[in-house]
């Protein structure tokens, strides 16, 4: 008997679209695309438009890997797609977080307390709310100020050996904590995905994330395409 295969997951793309204007670390994204050939000026029969693309590694929903700190540590290429999809716990603390929150060792407590305790080779993606300024560049940059993660909280996670954190904020740390939560993860081999889209959609446990940066020879942070895969059966 003929049966339907259909994929047993919803997708949910956590990526924010690129585009000239988008919020970045310094102000300017540097995104530029531009169209080398276009379509009425083709000459063959079938016509194409063909572009260009410029832009800092760093720019909108994108990977820091392990090298972004320190030399002779895994580079973006050398990431094993086995840490790159992998099970997604979502800590959400939307409700409290503002400009000056860190996340603590008390909000991964209470999380484990209710979820159980964080598994390891899990991705953690801590959901903010912070995504809803996306669209306003100076909001969401806020001179360096947006909600953050404390070193404690990351050294915890580091013990539960999770293989990377993602958030919806322009990083894990604000500058003037110092870059700790980069220094303990990244230090360790581990991977930070920073300006993550729509995490509001996942629930807190049970969901996987598909992590996949372009994959860049020497590259120490790159642009990437994240989707949320949630079971359906
Ligand atoms: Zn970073």
């Amino acid at each position: 008997m003929a049966s339907s295969m259909s994929f047993p997951y919803r997708i949910i793309d956590l990526t924010h679209t690129l585009n000239e204007s988008i919020p970045s670390w310094t102000g300017s994204c540097g995104f530029h695309q531009e169209v080398k050939l276009d379509y009425d000026l083709t000459t063959s029969d079938v016509s194409f438009r063909v572009q260009q693309l410029k832009l800092h590694a760093g720019i909108g929903t994108h990977i820091d890997a392990p090298a972004h700190c320190s030399i002779g540590k895994a580079t973006v290429e050398q990431l094993d797609l086995n840490s790159l999809i992998a099970p997604c716990v979502t800590i959400d603390v939307s409700a409290q977080a503002h400009e000056h929150y860190s996340v603590s060792l008390d909000d991964l407590a209470l999380f484990e307390k209710i979820y159980g305790a964080i598994e390891p080779n899990s991705f953690v993606l801590i959901r903010t709310g912070w995504d809803q300024f996306w669209n306003q560049p100076e909001r969401y940059h806020n001179n360096f100020l947006f909600p953050s993660v404390s070193k404690e909280a990351a050294e915890f996670l580091l013990q539960r050996n999770i293989v990377g954190l993602g958030i919806d904020t322009l990083s894990p740390d604000r500058p003037e904590s110092g870059y700790p939560v980069h220094a303990t993860l990244l230090g360790a081999e581990k991977y930070i995905v920073e300006n993550v889209a729509n995490s509001a959609s996942l629930p807190p446990t049970g969901s996987f994330i598909l992590a996949l940066p372009i994959k860049t020879r020497y590259g120490t942070e790159a642009p990437m395409r994240l989707a949320g895969l949630i079971p359906t059966a």
